[in-house]
């Protein structure tokens, strides 16, 4: 039985040409883009190409670029770098749903004493405004909020968080991680000062990413040296930059990103009706609100999200319960707890998250598989859950 990838959230496999570009440069451009020799020139001109081509696909200017090690460091670098910047300045306001790995850190940061708030999401999964409003004040140092969430795929107001940022002379930091590659996105417009990305969720290798920069804006390095002017230290991961360019090259070469979202979507739509009309007790999370075309986070009546991962992987289908950076263990979401789903409802949650190669064929047979592993699961479930009619009945 073939196998198929439902957990693009995770990562997604890197493309031939990117493949190619990241061997190349490993084997023919190796030199220290820092050094002054001719190849060391060669390679000077391979990351200022590559920064081109990543800068057009994100809407910014190549110089607003820092690369980094992927998303993690870029966001650690948005919100260590926020801290001790001005005078006064000194709380950080968060997402209550962002990314295991900034939950941590905002964790660590208030154990040292940072005042961190988080700005809730309603039950549908959508950021509270008016309560990010009210988290607004003078000594604001960054509000930082998740593009679009990894898990739930529900996208994050970011103009208005903008407008509620700016207003209290906070920059605003998203990241984008999940975003980009699936949605049109230019840093331009966004209304962010600050963006995270990563390659790897674009088709490009894994260990590298951005850090976008407003032009202007006065960011202090989270690793010293002379590297990324100064904003990044450490030699450049050529390759690894060349591969992310080659990534980007694609998308760029490709059908505009609006047009494979709608596609996506339309896939992603008819898998939630197939699967609610087939699998009674069936619930998708964050439906009612714009979420990336490709991800539902679901549950499967009351069946524990390892019970259902099991069975799928018998049947060739790979998915997650969730972010694949928070499993590995049996903790509930932190996003469906945010959004007020009791713990073991959220432990019941299973995301599947498409590919950009997915089809309506692919998409049918997902829904046969999944129908064939869950229904019996199922039907065993509600048989137990209903006690049978009683069958000692007595004429009174
Ligand atoms: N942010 C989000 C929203 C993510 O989905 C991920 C990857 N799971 C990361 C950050 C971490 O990215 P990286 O692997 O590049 O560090």
């Amino acid at each position: 039985m073939d196998g198929i990838c439902l957990d693009h959230n995770a990562t997604t496999p890197p493309l031939p040409a990117v493949v190619q570009a990241v061997a190349d440069c490993m084997s023919r451009c190796w030199a220290n883009a820092s050094s002054s020799h001719a190849p060391g020139q060669q390679a000077r001109q391979r990351l200022a190409a590559a920064r081109s081509s990543v800068a057009r696909l994100l809407g910014c200017r190549p110089a607003e670029i820092v690369f980094t090690s992927g998303a993690t460091e870029a966001n650690h670098a948005a919100l260590l770098g926020a801290l001790g910047r001005e005078p006064g300045r000194d709380r950080l306001v968060l997402g209550a749903v962002e990314h295991a790995g900034v939950m941590r850190l905002a964790q660590r940061l208030q154990d040292e004493g940072v005042r961190v708030d988080l700005i809730p999401v309603r039950g549908d999964g959508a950021l509270d405004l008016e309560a990010a409003r009210a988290l607004m004040g003078a000594d604001v140092a960054l509000v930082s909020v998740l593009a679009a969430n990894n898990e739930t795929g529900v996208l994050m107001p970011l103009g208005e968080l903008a407008a509620l940022a700016h207003g209290c002379g906070a920059p605003l930091h998203t990241d984008a991680t999940q975003w980009t590659g699936k949605l049109p996105f230019r840093f331009q417009d966004c209304g962010a000062d600050l963006v995270s990305l990563s390659a790897h969720k674009l088709h490009g290798p894994k260990g590298v990413g951005a850090l976008l920069v407003r032009q202007g804006l006065q960011w202090p390095a989270l690793l010293a040296g002379s590297q990324e002017r100064g904003r990044r230290g450490g030699t450049e991961n050529l390759p690894g930059i060349a591969g992310f360019a080659a990534a980007a090259e694609a998308l760029l070469a490709g059908p505009p990103l609006a047009e494979r979202a709608a596609a996506t979507a339309a896939l992603r739509d008819a898998l939630e009706r197939e699967l609610l009309a087939r699998l009674p007790g069936t619930r998708v999370y964050g439906a009612a609100c714009p979420r990336l075309p490709n991800t539902s986070y679901l549950r499967f009546g009351t069946l524990p999200a390892e019970l259902v991962l099991a069975r799928l992987e018998r049947v060739g289908l790979v998915a997650a319960a969730g972010s694949a950076c928070s499993s590995g263990g049996s903790q509930p979401s932190h996003v469906l707890l945010a959004m007020g789903v009791p713990r073991d409802e959220a432990l019941c949650a299973v995301r599947l998250s498409l590919g950009a190669t997915a089809t309506r064929a692919e998409v049918g047979r997902v829904v046969a598989r999944l129908g064939d592993a869950l229904g019996p699961l199922l039907a065993e479930a509600a048989r137990t859950a209903c006690p049978p009619p009683d069958t000692h009945w007595r004429a009174p």
